[in-house]
């Protein structure tokens, strides 16, 4: 064997960064254990331990990284790509959510420009951009349960803080989602004059924030206290009745060409509601929605907090939530989708208006498929009778 002068701390150094690319945690765990000094070192190429485990998409690793204390914040990468930077484009969505837990901006930019989510979208990793946009830190909210100035009573009674996080995290932002979580997140619906309040605080707070503002979390705040405070007006209106139906009653309503122009009508509604008029996520909402070949106005909410997913978007959803590949379907026309009774039940004042039709129309379909089964069989017997 050779013998080598290398200098004992960049051969430690190297080892780490192998254990790293052999994704071996258990080895990294006991080197950073025994050599602390190593978690926030960089390589030749100026990465740190934490970035490598972040691109390599490795959850194990880079939880180690951080339990042995690695900086979420440390970047010296000459393009100035962040550890969230590396994890999105990994397309771990674990990853992300521990870097972000960590403390990792996602409003930092790169050298060319592209703050984590952007990264995440241009390589097509459509999960990542939804964790990343739709992330908000505990202690974020936390901060809205103690006294707020003047006032002695904190905006979000402490204890809705579990519920309204879990609330505002959610990613699904169809309207009647929205709606159906208000109800399911405990003590959310006897308090919606209040979350709405908090709502407003955080929108405006996430649009003045220096180098960390968010347009698009600002956008997402007033698009939720903007349908919170639509509930309210209807629980004032009628009393402790099943809010949740009421409103998908009026929002699924279907209009003409069975669009649904009641929901898209509120939506509009909504974003003319937005107090950043000035915003270039503002501008860019009202070029998109006065194309003449305007997508609706959930189309360009949703892809606004959760990127644009491109052919994804034939993904089937269903149609009373929004929930993407929902488990079940009409048992009658086999044809419209749902997560559950409960969301076809909210459905159904509109669906059974049209199920027969469309049971007539998979029938035929049915019927022109059996056709085709037979036309393959004779082909089959043609071949075997040659
Ligand atoms: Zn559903
Ligand atoms: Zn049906």
């Amino acid at each position: 064997m050779l013998e080598t002068n290398e200098d004992p701390t960049i051969a430690g150094e190297k080892k780490v960064f192998e254990a790293i690319n052999n994704n071996d945690s258990v080895l990294l765990k006991v080197l950073l254990t025994e050599n602390p000094q190593y978690v926030n070192i960089l390589d030749e190429n100026r990465m740190t331990p934490l970035q490598h485990a972040a691109y390599k998409g490795n959850k194990e690793l880079v939880r180690t990284l951080l339990d042995q204390g690695a900086d979420v914040k440390l970047c010296e990468h000459p393009h100035n790509y962040t550890s969230l930077h590396f994890g999105a484009l990994s397309g771990n969505t674990d990853v992300c959510l521990l870097l972000l837990e960590a403390g990792a901006k996602s409003t930092e930019l790169n050298t060319v420009g592209r703050t984590p989510s952007q990264m995440a979208a241009f390589v097509g990793h459509h999960n990542c951009v939804s964790i990343i946009n739709n992330f908000i830190a505990r202690k974020d909210v936390e901060h809205y349960t103690r006294p707020h100035g003047s006032d002695n009573t904190p905006p979000l009674p402490p204890f809705l803080l579990e519920s309204f996080h879990k609330f505002i995290m959610q990613i699904n932002v169809h309207p009647v989602k929205v709606v159906m979580n208000l109800h399911n997140f405990m003590g959310l619906q006897e308090h919606l004059k209040e979350i709405k309040k908090v709502l407003e605080l955080m929108c405006e707070k996430e649009m003045h924030n220096g180098s960390d503002t968010n347009e698009v979390m600002s956008f997402k705040f007033h698009y939720l206290a903007y349908v919170v405070g639509e509930v309210d007006k209807v629980k004032q209106r009628q009393g402790q009745i099943d809010i949740t139906e009421t409103f998908a009653k009026k929002l699924l309503k279907p209009g003409k060409d069975d669009s649904l122009e009641f929901m898209d009508a509120f939506l509009k509604e909504c974003i003319r509601e937005f107090p950043y008029r000035d915003s270039t996520l503002f501008r860019q909402i009202v070029t998109t929605l006065s194309r003449e070949d305007a997508p609706s106005a959930l189309f360009v909410i949703d892809s606004l907090i959760n990127g644009q997913k491109g052919f994804l978007d034939n993904v089937p959803h269903c149609n009373s939530c929004g929930e993407e590949k929902p488990a079940k379907k009409c048992s009658k026309c086999k044809v419209v989708q749902y997560c559950d009774r409960n969301c076809q039940r909210l459905h159904w004042t509109w669906h059974k208006k049209v199920c027969a039709k469309l049971c007539q129309e998979t029938a035929d379909a049915d019927s022109v498929r059996a056709a085709k089964e037979v036309d393959i069989k004779e082909l089959q017997n043609l071949l075997v009778n040659n």
